[in-house]
């Protein structure tokens, strides 16, 4: 028998919650009503040096403002450091994690010298250096031993697969800076937290085969993914904290509605004009369900 749903929104609190992160919000809590299910919200604040002061009650005032309710007191990732410690603990043990001394300034001379391009969003592919051993540098960051091609269902974007040793290479577990990665946080914790079903934004979508290949090397149940669609800013733009998106602004029922009706707008779906948020939703869990059977179907059991 499959587990019994149980879904979250995870924000991290490096600023409030903008029009693109209600989406995911909205689609999540959607998603699990529709499904009869558990809401879960995790405040992310692992990311000591970026998350803003406050930001995380104040995420959790603006989803109550619009009618979203987690059914369970919120996680702090900052209080779960021990279940990470434990987790990294498992993957040394299972020869998976490996110290690596490389500086950022290594890993590109190691990549030019073997005549790789070294960018990939912005970000290094791990050449590997340090799988062999520290060669005499200091221990800076802790990483995941990844080979081989991942496949998956997404319930949006259909069939993925990434080949993580030539895309993304070796990742971080434990940053130089002793910070847990967010990889590592979000797969202990959603196992940690029976999470049954991942909905977010498609920005995270290339974060999903680095989550599996965790959940594999822990022996961690995979959860099922939906990416739902972005929000552009007027210059094409993801909205997005680092581009600047205003925080959501919901000082009144009329301000509440028009960003819900905004947000279902994102996911397809029409909101009843003149409608309280508390109508707006249900009305809303109605058409979601509707979509469910349809276009985000659950991947068939052993296709996931
Ligand atoms: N904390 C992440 C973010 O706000 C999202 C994590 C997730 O949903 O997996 O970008």
């Amino acid at each position: 028998m499959q587990p019994a749903y149980r879904g979250r929104f995870a924000p991290s609190p490096t600023g409030l919650l903008h029009a693109g992160s209600l989406v995911a919000a909205l689609a999540s809590w959607l998603d699990a009503r529709a499904h009869g299910g558990r809401w879960l919200v995790r405040i992310e604040d692992t990311d000591t040096p970026r998350c803003v002061a406050g930001a995380g009650e104040a995420i959790l005032g603006q989803l109550a403002a619009c009618g979203l309710l987690p059914d369970e007191p919120p996680v702090w990732q900052h209080t779960r450091g021990a279940a990470y410690a434990e987790a990294l603990h498992t993957l040394r043990e299972r020869g998976r994690a490996y110290e690596c001394g490389c500086t950022r300034a290594d890993i590109d001379a190691a990549l030019a010298a073997a005549g790789r391009s070294h960018q990939r969003f912005g970000e290094r592919v791990y050449p590997g250096t340090c799988r062999s051993g520290l060669h005499g540098k200091p221990p800076r960051a802790v990483r995941l031993r990844v080979d081989g091609v991942l496949h998956w269902h997404d319930r949006r974007l259909g069939a993925q697969q990434q080949d993580l040793a030539a895309e993304v290479g070796d990742f971080v577990l434990r940053r130089a800076d002793g910070l847990w990665a967010y990889q590592l946080a979000v797969v202990v914790d959603d196992a940690a937290q029976g999470i049954t079903h991942v909905v977010r934004g498609e920005d995270l979508a290339d974060n999903t085969a680095r989550q599996i290949a965790l959940q594999q090397a822990l022996d961690l149940p995979r959860p099922v993914y939906l990416h739902t669609p972005l929000v552009h800013a007027a210059d094409g733009h993801k909205l997005s904290k680092q581009n600047g998106a205003a925080p959501l602004a919901l000082h009144d029922a009329a301000a509440v509605r028009s960003a819900l009706a905004a947000a279902a707008g994102v996911l397809g779906l029409a909101w009843p004009p003149s409608s309280t948020p508390a109508e707006g939703l249900a009305a809303a869990v109605a058409a979601w369900a509707g979509i469910i059977a349809g276009s985000f179907a659950e991947p068939r059991e052993g296709t996931r």
